[in-house]
């Protein structure tokens, strides 16, 4: 059986009372950025476009002029106005020389401001945007720096609320180097996703994830610390499982440090992550005769999944809380859910058959 999603039904008692329309939110946008030039370590793309100017963006190497920095809307946004700040906090490596630039279609570029001072800002008048860039006239004796992009558009864009950068590894095999951009930019657009439902007081997620493509390596993928490896055979032959990197990925913002892990929970959760949040319904049926909460990987997310549904929507984000914090125990289902694991396990069991 396919678990879904509880479902909200709302019953209408009495259709002759038009009930006043529900405001509608605000739909909000997403970007993703770019640059032509590599970040410097610690200072990663999307702290430029995280709302807080005390982080920022610094290039690798000394850009030059036909270097750029991008931010590209999924869909176009009007653009009320724009403001870009450069240069680190003390002021060195300030954009003397700029362009700040827009595009209607995401492909051409037209200047909208100048830098002066390291600062540039513009205030569209019509149409709508797709991309905007920050590009030195100059070849630059400096690296590129950039505090923060300042956006007022309608659809909102989202700012990085948990700001992250992937690099890879395909010296393994070259060929798998499109693949592998592909499926770090998935990554990144499922960090907030990840990082929200993964969030406990005080915890910082990984600013920076290194995704290795190994052909010495026989399993599938596998994340320590903040890198994951991922497997050159099974790929080439698995190109669509992006969603086992979305797996690693959790496993890297779960961050786990205490022994004696119960490793059936720690996949469960990488597991829900991917098949009830990033590709839901694609988990496929469990056996009822061989289901058991502690069968790792989709089985327990499975079981996850309906405890959430039926108990506890936030059951992901505590368990998640008492694991990195070295608090979970079998005790800990008779706290949060009234029921103990096994009496869990029945009734979940039932529901399948
Ligand atoms: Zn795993």
């Amino acid at each position: 059986m396919r678990l879904l999603p509880a479902v909200l039904v709302v019953l209408s008692c009495n259709p002759a009372v038009a009930a006043e329309p529900a405001p509608r939110p605000r739909p909000i946008q997403r970007a993703a950025v770019e640059s032509s030039l590599p970040s410097v370590a610690g200072r990663i793309r999307q702290f430029a476009f995280d709302g807080d100017a005390t982080t920022y963006f610094v290039s690798e190497r000394n850009a030059s002029k036909t270097d750029h920095f991008t931010i590209r809307f999924d869909t176009p946004v009007k653009l009320k106005s724009v403001a870009v700040l450069t240069g680190r906090p003390n002021g060195d490596d300030a954009l003397a020389a700029g362009s700040l630039e827009l595009s209607a279609d995401g492909t051409t570029f037209e200047s909208a401001a100048t830098f002066d001072k390291g600062k540039a800002s513009a205030t569209p008048k019509a149409g709508t945007v797709r991309a905007i860039r920050v590009r030195s006239t100059e070849d630059l004796k400096h690296p590129l720096v950039v505090r923060e992009i300042t956006l007022d558009s309608n659809p909102r864009v989202t700012t990085f609320r948990y700001p992250v950068e992937f690099t890879i590894d395909v010296t393994d095999a070259p060929e798998l180097r499109e693949w592998t951009e592909n499926a770090v930019r998935v990554c990144e657009r499922e960090y907030p996703m990840i990082c929200d439902l993964l969030a406990s007081d005080g915890f910082q997620p990984p600013t920076q994830i290194r995704l290795a493509m190994k052909a010495s390596y026989d399993g599938v993928a596998m994340a320590g610390g903040n890198r994951i490896t991922g497997s050159v055979k099974y790929f080439k032959s698995h190109p669509n499982d992006i969603g086992a990197m979305v797996h690693e990925t959790a496993h890297c913002v779960q961050n786990y440090r205490g022994r004696g892990l119960p490793g059936w929970l720690v996949e469960g959760i990488a597991d829900y992550v991917r098949f009830w949040k990033f590709e839901p319904g694609t988990a496929g049926r469990v056996n009822p005769q061989r289901a058991a909460f502690d069968a790792s990987y989709r089985t327990t997310a499975a079981f996850l999944a309906y405890v959430t549904n039926r108990y506890d929507a936030q059951l992901v984000t505590k368990l998640n809380a008492m694991l990195r914090a070295g608090r979970y125990d079998a005790g800990v289902w008779k706290t949060l859910t009234g029921k103990t694991v096994e009496e869990l396990n029945k009734e979940w069991r039932e529901s399948l058959r």
